[in-house]
């Protein structure tokens, strides 16, 4: 039988908005040790806005987020997701793409108006069209950056702001409070976009330019260090939810593409309930052994 003071402790986070899948990843939260932290959407608020739009070529800037935003729709990355929410409020007609193939965290390549088209990280787009990786000049440090290629040329890069969450900062001084002796974060963004960000929270590392398989790596890592708990919003962030001790899905805005590889998934659009989260478990966990 389940310990009524699980029952209880399930409720109480329900209450929270902290949604726990049973007694089992409750009891499992309240011996978290490590933390692991996805950037995009988790630490941050996950809705970048466009800040700059670099046109590298003749094409116009409202060409290069067309082209983008069009791509873009076949992918459910929060990232594709802000380019195709700023092409629909600038009125820009998107086109749908054929041959769309997605490539998790890294990006979309596929045709638009009979044009191949490459959209995501820097890197994956220069790479797909064998483009020297040189970085584009003057953005400014933790910009995320978007690069968008047509015709097999670099066109032009869309420069976005993904502020951290107001809460982030209270959030990771509750989680030391509450004994989570080490927290990391796990991000397929580039590292010097990763730093400028985090600077000054007071993490104890910081992995960059991970694919969703080496987030999963990393997990596995730490696991057998200590419990781990992971906390991601995207669908590539599934893969490494499903191999935490605690898989949590940030799903306040309509259903997370990770909830189902979830055990907890958080209802409220708040990272700070993820430490009430593990205060509940921790407290209800105490009382029922
Ligand atoms: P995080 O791990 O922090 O959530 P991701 O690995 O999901 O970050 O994404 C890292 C970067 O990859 C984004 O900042 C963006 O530049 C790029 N990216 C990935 N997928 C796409 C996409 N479909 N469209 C545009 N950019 C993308
Ligand atoms: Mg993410």
């Amino acid at each position: 039988a389940v310990p009524v003071a699980l029952v209880a402790g399930l409720s109480r986070a329900a209450h929270f908005g902290v949604l726990v899948k049973g007694a089992r990843p409750l009891e499992a939260m309240g011996r978290i040790r490590t933390l692991v932290l996805d950037k995009t959407g988790t630490l941050t608020d996950g809705r970048p806005q466009i800040v700059t739009i670099l046109s590298h070529g003749d094409l116009p800037q409202d060409d290069i987020l067309r082209l983008a935003a069009s791509l873009d729709q076949a992918s459910k990355h929060p990232v594709a997701q802000a380019v195709v929410a700023a092409a629909k409020a600038r009125g820009l007609p998107l086109t749908l793409p054929t041959n769309a193939a997605e490539f998790p965290g890294e990006g979309v390549s596929g045709t638009i108006d009979g044009r191949p088209v490459v959209v995501g990280g820097h890197a994956f787009v220069a790479g797909k069209i064998g483009h020297p990786a040189r970085d584009p000049e003057n953005i400014r440090p933790g910009s995320v950056l978007v690069a968008m290629a047509v015709d097999g040329q670099m066109a032009g890069h869309l420069v976005m702001a993904d502020p951290l969450r107001e809460d982030a900062a209270q959030m990771l001084v509750r989680l030391r409070e509450e004994g989570v002796a080490r927290i990391l974060l796990a991000t397929g963004d580039r590292m010097d976009v990763a730093r400028h960000i985090t600077a000054g929270l007071g993490l104890d590392e910081v992995c960059a330019g991970l694919s969703p398989d080496e987030k999963v790596q990393l997990v596995r890592t730490e696991r057998d260090k200590a419990p781990v708990m992971m906390v991601g919003d995207g669908v590539n962030d599934a893969p490494a939810l499903a191999a935490a001790d605690v898989g949590v899905a940030m799903g306040a805005r309509g259903a997370a593409a990770s909830a189902e590889a979830a055990d907890v998934v958080l209802l409220i659009d708040r990272v700070d309930r993820l430490a009430t989260g593990i205060e509940i478990a921790r407290r209800s966990r105490r009382i029922a052994l």
